[in-house]
């Protein structure tokens, strides 16, 4: 069957061999049902499956689960992949997608990528999170103190995982090829309740998420000329001078436990 790529959902479908064996070779060593998103023609999904994985696939695109029906009969029928026809934001009202505990392994519609890591991350039952997203996003999740691209991304996802860009993939590896390069991000959550150690409630979570937008919210700003557009200017350079920080640092140079510490004086 001819079918053509649908621009409104992401769909930039990875051909090459090389690329699908590496991301399978990235995969956690563990037992755990896998979600996969958006399996588009199900390359992927039929690698994961020779794997003896349990799969919960997310398409949106009713032409592409007719096709999915058909390529994986036999594995849908023992109950090895288990197809959901429908938007998977739509099925993540609540905290967890599915469940039970589970590994994300998904090559991204690009439209949706942030927030469906921001969700998966959030989610207590997903555990580890190997996605292909564009390249610039995933520099902002993976960024470290100091670089030019750490974000609020970067604070949120070191909080509660250990992130690595492992590997760039080139826009001739899809079909059709998308305008941007391309990275595979994997990211292995540290423990099961997000800043549990950090914060008494996800009412305070939220808070220190909209804190960070305001903190980001002109990065090459100073930070306390950012901050003080909604916080007490005395309180905020009080901190920064009991912890000797100079008056001129940008959002991107302060740490994340520092970050923590300005949140929890200012709040
Ligand atoms: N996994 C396939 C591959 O690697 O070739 C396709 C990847 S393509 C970049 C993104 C896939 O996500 C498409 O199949 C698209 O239809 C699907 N998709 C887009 N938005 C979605 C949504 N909200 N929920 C579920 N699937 C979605």
């Amino acid at each position: 069957m001819n079918i053509k790529a649908k621009k409104k959902f992401g769909q930039n479908f990875l051909k090459d061999e090389s690329i699908k064996q590496k991301i399978i070779e990235a995969m956690p060593n563990d037992d755990l049902t896998i979600v996969e998103i958006g399996p588009g023609l199900g390359d992927l999904t039929k690698k994961l499956l020779e794997k003896e994985k349990s799969i919960i696939a997310f398409e949106i695109d009713v032409e592409l689960c007719e096709v999915l029906k058909n390529s994986f009969e036999d594995e849908l029928k023992s109950k090895q992949l288990e197809l959901i026809c429908d938007d998977v934001l739509k099925k993540w009202q609540k905290e967890n997608l599915i469940g039970k505990r589970y590994n994300l392994i998904a090559n991204l519609p690009y439209y949706i990528a942030t927030n469906i890591i921001l969700k998966a991350l959030s989610d207590t039952k997903c555990q580890n999170i190997i996605v292909m997203i564009q390249k610039e996003v995933a520099l902002k999740f993976s960024a470290k103190v100091g670089d030019r691209d750490f974000s609020s991304l970067s604070i949120l996802s070191n909080m509660i995982a250990d992130v690595k860009l492992l590997f760039d993939v080139g826009s001739d590896c899809f079909d059709p090829p998308p305008k941007v390069t391309s990275s595979i991000l994997k990211i292995e959550k540290k423990r099961d309740y997000i800043c549990d150690l950090l914060f008494n409630n996800s009412k305070e979570f939220e808070e220190f998420k909209k804190f960070l937008k305001i903190a980001f919210s002109m990065p090459r700003k100073t930070l306390i000329k950012n901050l003080t557009q909604k916080y007490n200017k005395e309180q905020i350079l009080q901190f920064f001078t009991e912890q000797s920080l100079s008056y001129t640092l940008r959002p991107h140079q302060l740490s994340t436990d520092n970050y923590h510490l300005l949140f929890k004086k200012l709040k």
